[in-house]
Protein backbone atom coordinates (compact mmCIF):
# COMPACT_ATOMS: atom_id res chain seq x y z
CA UNK A 1 0.00 0.00 0.00
CA UNK A 2 1.30 3.44 -0.96
CA UNK A 3 0.43 6.27 0.74
CA UNK A 4 -1.32 8.50 -2.01
CA UNK A 5 -5.17 9.30 -2.88
CA UNK A 6 -6.04 6.81 -4.47
CA UNK A 7 -5.10 4.36 -1.49
CA UNK A 8 -7.04 6.69 0.79
CA UNK A 9 -9.84 6.78 -1.00
CA UNK A 10 -9.76 2.39 -1.96
CA UNK A 11 -9.42 1.77 2.07
CA UNK A 12 -11.57 0.20 3.84
CA UNK A 13 -12.47 2.23 6.76
CA UNK A 14 -14.16 -0.52 9.16
CA UNK A 15 -10.59 -2.69 8.98
CA UNK A 16 -8.57 -1.33 11.56
CA UNK A 17 -5.31 -3.32 10.21
CA UNK A 18 -6.06 -1.90 6.56
CA UNK A 19 -6.04 1.82 8.43
CA UNK A 20 -2.98 1.49 10.97
CA UNK A 21 -1.13 0.18 7.62
CA UNK A 22 -2.04 3.53 5.48
CA UNK A 23 -1.03 5.86 8.53
CA UNK A 24 2.32 4.25 9.09
CA UNK A 25 2.97 4.03 5.79
CA UNK A 26 2.62 8.11 5.21
CA UNK A 27 4.03 8.46 8.93
CA UNK A 28 7.10 6.85 7.18
CA UNK A 29 7.24 9.28 4.21
CA UNK A 30 7.01 11.99 6.67
CA UNK A 31 10.22 10.76 8.25
CA UNK A 32 11.98 10.06 5.04
CA UNK A 33 15.58 12.22 5.33
CA UNK A 34 15.32 12.48 1.48
CA UNK A 35 11.83 14.80 2.01
CA UNK A 36 13.81 17.25 4.55
CA UNK A 37 16.72 17.30 2.05
CA UNK A 38 14.86 18.53 -0.68
CA UNK A 39 12.35 20.90 1.75
CA UNK A 40 15.91 22.44 2.97
CA UNK A 41 17.50 22.96 -0.30
CA UNK A 42 14.15 24.50 -1.61
CA UNK A 43 13.90 26.73 1.16
CA UNK A 44 18.11 27.93 0.88
CA UNK A 45 17.33 28.45 -2.47
CA UNK A 46 13.83 31.08 -2.10
CA UNK A 47 16.24 32.43 0.35
CA UNK A 48 18.79 32.83 -2.25
CA UNK A 49 16.86 33.75 -5.21
CA UNK A 50 14.62 36.27 -2.40
CA UNK A 51 18.22 38.00 -2.00
CA UNK A 52 19.26 38.58 -5.58
CA UNK A 53 15.80 40.62 -5.77
CA UNK A 54 16.73 42.26 -2.24
CA UNK A 55 19.69 43.41 -4.12
CA UNK A 56 17.90 45.57 -6.22
CA UNK A 57 15.60 46.22 -3.73
CA UNK A 58 18.06 47.11 -1.11
CA UNK A 59 16.72 44.78 1.30
CA UNK A 60 18.65 41.83 0.95
CA UNK A 61 17.42 40.56 4.64
CA UNK A 62 14.00 41.41 3.84
CA UNK A 63 13.32 39.86 0.80
CA UNK A 64 15.45 36.88 1.99
CA UNK A 65 13.33 35.70 4.52
CA UNK A 66 10.24 36.59 2.56
CA UNK A 67 11.97 33.95 0.12
CA UNK A 68 12.73 31.77 2.54
CA UNK A 69 8.93 31.49 4.37
CA UNK A 70 7.00 32.08 1.36
CA UNK A 71 9.17 30.59 -1.28
CA UNK A 72 7.46 32.10 -5.03
CA UNK A 73 5.15 34.17 -3.50
CA UNK A 74 7.71 36.19 -1.21
CA UNK A 75 9.60 36.44 -4.66
CA UNK A 76 6.00 38.28 -5.69
CA UNK A 77 5.77 40.28 -2.67
CA UNK A 78 9.26 41.34 -2.90
CA UNK A 79 8.68 42.37 -6.79
CA UNK A 80 5.67 44.09 -5.81
CA UNK A 81 7.28 46.33 -2.60
CA UNK A 82 8.84 49.67 -3.05
CA UNK A 83 12.83 50.39 -3.44
CA UNK A 84 13.69 50.76 0.63
CA UNK A 85 14.53 54.60 1.15
CA UNK A 86 18.04 55.17 1.84
CA UNK A 87 19.69 58.05 3.85
CA UNK A 88 22.61 60.22 2.78
CA UNK A 89 25.80 59.97 5.08
CA UNK A 90 26.80 63.61 4.30
CA UNK A 91 23.51 65.36 4.99
CA UNK A 92 21.36 63.30 6.53
CA UNK A 93 18.60 63.83 4.08
CA UNK A 94 16.33 60.41 3.25
CA UNK A 95 16.33 59.73 0.02
CA UNK A 96 13.98 57.27 -2.23
CA UNK A 97 15.69 54.16 -2.71
CA UNK A 98 16.32 54.61 -6.25
CA UNK A 99 18.05 57.55 -6.43
CA UNK A 100 22.03 57.42 -6.81
CA UNK A 101 23.00 60.52 -5.71
CA UNK A 102 21.66 62.98 -2.49
CA UNK A 103 19.49 65.64 -3.95
CA UNK A 104 20.24 67.73 -1.21
CA UNK A 105 23.76 68.04 -1.34
CA UNK A 106 24.93 65.87 -4.45
CA UNK A 107 26.52 63.12 -2.46
CA UNK A 108 27.25 59.50 -3.88
CA UNK A 109 24.59 57.06 -2.03
CA UNK A 110 25.64 54.38 -3.50
CA UNK A 111 29.05 54.70 -1.89
CA UNK A 112 27.82 55.96 1.09
CA UNK A 113 25.86 53.00 2.05
CA UNK A 114 28.53 50.42 1.07
CA UNK A 115 26.56 48.82 -1.95
CA UNK A 116 28.09 47.47 -4.99
CA UNK A 117 26.70 48.27 -8.73
CA UNK A 118 24.87 45.62 -10.01
ZN1 LIG B 1 23.08 64.64 1.26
Amino acid sequence: MSCDFSALLNIDTTDPDQVAALMQQCTSVVFDPMLWVWAIVFTVLCAVVGGWIGTYKKAVVRDAILGATLGPIGWIISLCLPVRAQQCAQCGTRAPGVDKFCRRCGHSLQAANGLRKP
